[in-house]
C-alpha cells in the first residue's frame, strides 16, 4: 500500500523540498526579468526625453528669438574691427580716478593736454571723428603723450547711430579706422555716446553690447558726472561735483568734455587734480586691462 507508506512520506518530503526551492527561483527569475525590462523603458524614455527637451527645443527657441538669423549679417561686416579679448583684469591700485573726457578734438583738448602734461597726470579720450591736420595732431599727441584715445562716435547723433546695430557699427568703424589710421595703434575701447543705455537705443542696446563685446572691444561708462553739459555750470560747481562724486566711490570713472565750448572744464582741472592728489588720490588713464564701469541692465 503506497498511500501512508514510508515511501509516500519519503517522496512527500523530497516533493514539498523541491516545491519551496522551485517556486522562489520562478520568482525571482520573473521578477528579475520585469526590473531589466523597466531599466530598458526607463532609459529608452530619457534619452528620448533629452532629444525632445535638450537639441530640438533649443534650436527652434533659438530661430524664434533672432525670427530672422539675416538679420545678424552685421557680424560679417568689418572683419578688422576685432580686438583680442582680455583673459584678466589688472589690480588696481586703491583711491584711482580716471578722467574721461568725450567729444573732443577741439582747442580745449589741447588746453587740456598741456595742463595734464604740467601735472604730470595720465587722462583717456573718447574721440569723435575729424579729419583735418589740426585734429589728426590731436589724436597723435593725445597717443604720443601717454593717454589713451578711444572711439566714441562719428556723428554723434543718437536718431542715426542707435537705429540699428548695423548703424551703430558703420559709425563706430568710420572713427575707429581713422584713429588707427592715424596713430598706428587701434583703439580697443570705446565710450557710446549717451552712455551704453540711453533712451535712444532702449530697444538694440543688448544686441548691440552683446555685439561689440563679441568683436573683443571694452566700453565704459562713468560712474562720477562733472555736469559740465548742464546750464549755467561753473569751474566751482564742475570742481565740486568731481570731488564729492569722487569722494563716494570706491574707483572713479569720471565723464568730463572737452568740446569746443567747455572752457570752464578746462579751468577746473588743476583744482580737481590737485586738491584729490592732496588727499591721497592717483589719476590714471583707462585701457581694456582696467575693469569697466558699465550701465545695469533695465529689467
Ligand atoms: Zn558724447
Amino acid at each position: 500500500m503506497y498511500w501512508g507508506s514510508v515511501r509516500f512520506f519519503k517522496h512527500l518530503i523530497f516533493g514539498i523540498i523541491f516545491l519551496l526551492i522551485l517556486i522562489p527561483t520562478i520568482g525571482c527569475a520573473v521578477l528579475g526579468n520585469a526590473y531589466l525590462t523597466l531599466e530598458k523603458e526607463i532609459s529608452e524614455k530619457n534619452s528620448s526625453k533629452n532629444t525632445a527637451s535638450d537639441i530640438k527645443p533649443e534650436a527652434v527657441y533659438a530661430l524664434e528669438l533672432n525670427n530672422n538669423l539675416d538679420k545678424m549679417d552685421y557680424q560679417k561686416k568689418y572683419e578688422d574691427l576685432y580686438i583680442k579679448r582680455v583673459i584678466e583684469y589688472k589690480t588696481e591700485m586703491p583711491k584711482t580716478v580716471y578722467l574721461t573726457f568725450d567729444d573732443g578734438p577741439s582747442i580745449n583738448t589741447e588746453k587740456i593736454l598741456d595742463i595734464l602734461k604740467e601735472l604730470q597726470v595720465h587722462a583717456t579720450f573718447f574721440v569723435i571723428y575729424k579729419n583735418d591736420a589740426k585734429s589728426r595732431a590731436i589724436y597723435k599727441r593725445i597717443v604720443d603723450e601717454g593717454h589713451t584715445l578711444g572711439v566714441h562716435s562719428t556723428c554723434h547723433e543718437y536718431s542715426i547711430i542707435y537705429q540699428s546695430v548695423e548703424a551703430y557699427l558703420d559709425d563706430f568703424a568710420t572713427t575707429a579706422l581713422l584713429l588707427e589710421e592715424v596713430t598706428g595703434i587701434k583703439p580697443t575701447i570705446f565710450r557710446f555716446p549717451g552712455g551704453s543705455i540711453n533712451a535712444y537705443n532702449h530697444t538694440i542696446y543688448q544686441e548691440l553690447i552683446a555685439e561689440m563685446l563679441r568683436r573683443g572691444y571694452t566700453y565704459y561708462d562713468w560712474n562720477v558726472a562733472s555736469s559740465d553739459t548742464s546750464t549755467n555750470i561753473n569751474v566751482d560747481k564742475i570742481t565740486n561735483n568731481v570731488i564729492n562724486g569722487v569722494h563716494k566711490k570706491e574707483k572713479a570713472i569720471v565723464l568730463m568734455h572737452d568740446s569746443y565750448s567747455k572752457t570752464a572744464t578746462v579751468a577746473a582741472i588743476p583744482k580737481i587734480v590737485r586738491n584729490l592728489q592732496v588727499e591721497g588720490y592717483q589719476f590714471a588713464n583707462l585701457d581694456n586691462t582696467i575693469k569697466p564701469i558699465c550701465f545695469s541692465y533695465i529689467n
